[in-house]
């Protein structure tokens, strides 16, 4: 796994290599631009579940782009449509007749829960959360809305308003934006108790992602439903990060009994080409009727991408596949875990698992977190991190990850949990 090919070097290659790519990033890019690792690699190419650096060096995908490449990297027959499509027609905008976005908004109305079947398409998950947002306010006539602790919705003003980790918090004026914060199913009662008659939507993840892969309470729905819908209050799902097969689900409001007013989604139904969408019943769509339209929301070239990966999920069973796959990985995790005080319990569904870090007197979760992702790349594996106190180990592979892979990957890091321990010993 962790072979290194030393004829491929940087300087044959024509690669800047990391030192170079850090320097310019930090003259060109805005400094809130950072990176994993101390020694990070310069990532060059991907197939599949795979990712090589400029030096030739392979690792397997654990995070997969943030939950992005779910049918892999470089795929060959969803590219393959997405080049004929860029030869053919890349872009005109809404305001002239094409026939991918309208396929792809006929095809999620077919897969979405529910009578969830009109679309609005956009570029990213935030700008999709914003529109989601607002099509909650135009519908209910109100403004306020509850989001929960934890939560991550975007970079947009509405949508990071409604951000419940602080480092995502970035507009020191998101106070004038009402949004309330919930921390579990009860509190979002006693919320809606009081000022039901104000807020337009409650906001939520169904795992949550950034703020550590926390699902929600099993009895979420059955607590808080009945008074959303007495308050008149919409629920806003942010599918951003679990949508298309993720959790081993198409949509992981599935593993809920409750279909939500507005589903939002974008990452992996683009595998890699930028697009987001949110999703609404007929009646709740109606309230979106004055002109809107994003220039490049649904072009040609990101739409077929969709039609793609849409195909692909079926045509290789990345729903079952993720189920199944999710299962092993979790109880491969789960007794890593058993094995080793300082970590926690295993949270998450299908191939979206999260891994505690605790905090040790040896030292910060945090710190403990970095060190176990710099030694598992450099074992051949890239993991993801999140969480509030960045202590969460992220397992989130593309869908299309080999089961051999799994078992090599739980090996390596039972391996360095090992090596951890035995310097926390020291
Ligand atoms: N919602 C969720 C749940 C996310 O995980 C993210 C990004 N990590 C976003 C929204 C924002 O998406 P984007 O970066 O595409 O704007």
């Amino acid at each position: 796994m962790a072979h290194r090919n030393s004829d491929n070097s940087a300087s044959e290659t024509g690669y800047w290599g990391p030192e170079k790519i850090i320097k310019a990033k930090q003259e060109s890019l805005m400094p809130c631009s950072f990176h994993f690792y101390k020694d990070p690699p310069q990532i060059v190419s991907g197939k599949g579940a795979f990712l090589t650096d400029s030096e030739g060096k392979r690792y397997a995908d654990f995070f997969a782009g943030v939950s992005v490449m779910n049918c892999g990297h470089c795929n060959d027959e969803i590219n393959e449509r997405v080049i004929e499509q860029i030869r053919t027609l890349q872009h005109t905008t809404s305001i002239y007749l094409t026939q991918p976005v309208v396929e792809l908004a006929g095809r999620l109305a077919e897969l979405l829960p529910g009578n969830l079947r009109r679309s609005f398409f956009c570029n990213s998950g935030s700008e999709a959360n914003e529109g989601a947002m607002l099509l909650a306010r135009l519908h209910t006539g109100k403004r306020e809305f509850v989001a929960l602790e934890r939560s991550l919705h975007g970079r947009t003003c509405l949508s990071s308003a409604a951000n419940g980790i602080p480092m995502w918090r970035t507009d020191p004026f998101l106070d004038d934006i009402p949004v309330h914060f919930a921390a579990d199913a009860e509190e979002l009662c006693r919320i809606l108790k009081e000022r039901g008659d104000k807020i337009a939507a409650v906001m939520g993840e169904p795992v949550q992602g950034n703020g550590g892969i926390y699902p929600l309470q099993a009895d979420f729905f059955e607590k808080s439903a009945p008074l959303m819908r007495e308050k008149g209050v919409l629920f806003i799902a942010d599918e951003v990060q679990t949508g298309f097969a993720r959790t081993g689900k198409m949509f992981a409001m599935e593993h809920y009994d409750f279909v939500p007013d507005i589903l939002v989604g974008a990452k992996a139904l683009g595998n890699g080409f930028p697009i987001g969408f949110f999703a609404a019943s007929d009646e709740v769509a109606a309230s979106l009727n004055r002109p809107s339209a994003s220039t490049l929301g649904g072009n040609p070239v990101s739409s077929t991408a969709a039609l793609g990966v849409l195909d692909y999920i079926r045509d290789r069973n990345l729903v079952e596949e993720a189920a199944r796959k999710g299962k092993n990985l979790k109880t491969g995790l789960q007794e890593i875990s058993a094995g080793y005080g300082f970590l926690g319990e295993v949270r998450g569904l299908g191939l979206m698992l999260g891994l505690p870090v605790r905090d040790g007197e040896e030292g910060d979760s945090a710190e403990r977190t970095d060190r176990i992702l710099e030694a598992m790349k450099d074992e051949g594996y890239l993991i993801g991190k999140n969480g509030l106190g960045r202590n969460v180990l992220a397992f989130q592979p593309p869908l299309v990850v080999e089961d051999k892979t799994i078992d090599a990957m739980l090996v390596a890091l039972d391996r360095v949990m090992q090596m951890i321990n035995e310097v926390n010993n020291d």
